[in-house]
């Protein structure tokens, strides 16, 4: 069994305000997951705003230092534990890569987009050049987009859609072992939205890439996750198969969590009857 993502004992203070007033604000407050598998897997942490998803994302994508604690991924420690043995930047983005919210914060204004899957390609995945274009070309038609059609735009030249699945593809060419997508399809047009989603699923299949989907929609968590990971107040209240999650919720918060989305949790009576 690979161990896909493991959390122990994760805790990150933020402190507002100076000392010796500053307000110490638990962001994450002792988090503990571990996703074992040998397949590829989607896990979904759900959780109102406010309650330390972001913070998780970042300690993860080592972006941010929790203040305690170790994250392994692919079975090799990737934050914490002080000392040798940890991968450099370039090899721990070959194993995990980032899609954030707002895709039109990930690339700069002033650069071609396509310069960025290229960029991805020679220096993360190390290609040559030809093998760095056949790899951005590959990547794009994965996420449904040809590379004649974004070969030299800006990225006001897409749709909010557009320019996420381009950095989906973006994230894939290094052919990571998980994804981490904070809130990936929170700006995009409602009706675009399940373009994204149902993407997220064939990748798992065609690129035999875990995600870890991070949302505050639990319709969106119950469609494609294989696990849940239910956040409150920068603690896991609730772990386990989705659909175990979402049928039989343990926690009083996770009940609240289903209560507030009346139209999904018909659906779900629908499916037990
Ligand atoms: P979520 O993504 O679930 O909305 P966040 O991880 O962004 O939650 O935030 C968790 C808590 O940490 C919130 O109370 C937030 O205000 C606080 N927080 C996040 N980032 C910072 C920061 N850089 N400085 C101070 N507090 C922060
Ligand atoms: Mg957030």
């Amino acid at each position: 069994m690979t161990t896909i993502l493991k959390t122990e004992g994760l805790r990150k203070v933020y402190h507002l305000g100076n000392f010796p007033r500053n307000i110490p604000v638990h962001a994450l407050n002792d988090v503990n997951l571990n996703i074992e598998s040998d397949e590829p897997v989607i896990i979904s942490v759900v959780g109102e705003s406010g309650s330390g998803k972001t913070t998780l994302a970042k300690v993860i994508l080592r972006l941010v230092e929790p203040t305690s604690g170790k994250v392994t991924v692919q079975d090799r420690v990737v934050v914490g534990e002080r000392g040798k043995g940890k991968p450099e930047k370039t090899e721990f983005l070959s194993t995990v890569q980032p899609i954030f919210q707002n895709p039109f914060e990930a690339f700069s204004r002033y650069r071609t987009v396509d310069s960025y899957l290229y960029e991805t390609a020679t220096r993360v995945k190390k290609l040559n050049k030809l093998g760095a274009i056949d790899a951005v070309e590959e990547a794009l038609a994965s996420v449904g987009l040809e590379y004649k059609d974004v070969r030299g735009k800006y990225p006001n030249q897409f749709s909010g859609g557009e320019l996420q699945r381009v950095s989906i593809a973006r994230a894939l060419i290094p052919r990571p072992g998980i994804i981490v997508a904070d809130e990936p399809v929170s700006m995009i047009d409602a009706s675009r939205r399940m373009i994204i989603i149902n993407l997220f699923l064939s990748l798992k299949q065609e690129y035999r890439t875990s995600i870890l989907y991070i949302t505050h929609d639990l319709a969106t968590a119950y469609y494609i996750s294989d696990y849940i990971a239910v956040m409150n107040h920068g603690s896991i209240v609730e772990f386990g198969k989705a659909r175990q999650v979402l049928s039989d919720p343990q926690h009083a918060y996770t009940r609240l969590l289903l209560d507030s989305i009346p139209t999904t949790k018909k659906k779900w009576e629908r499916e037990k009857e």
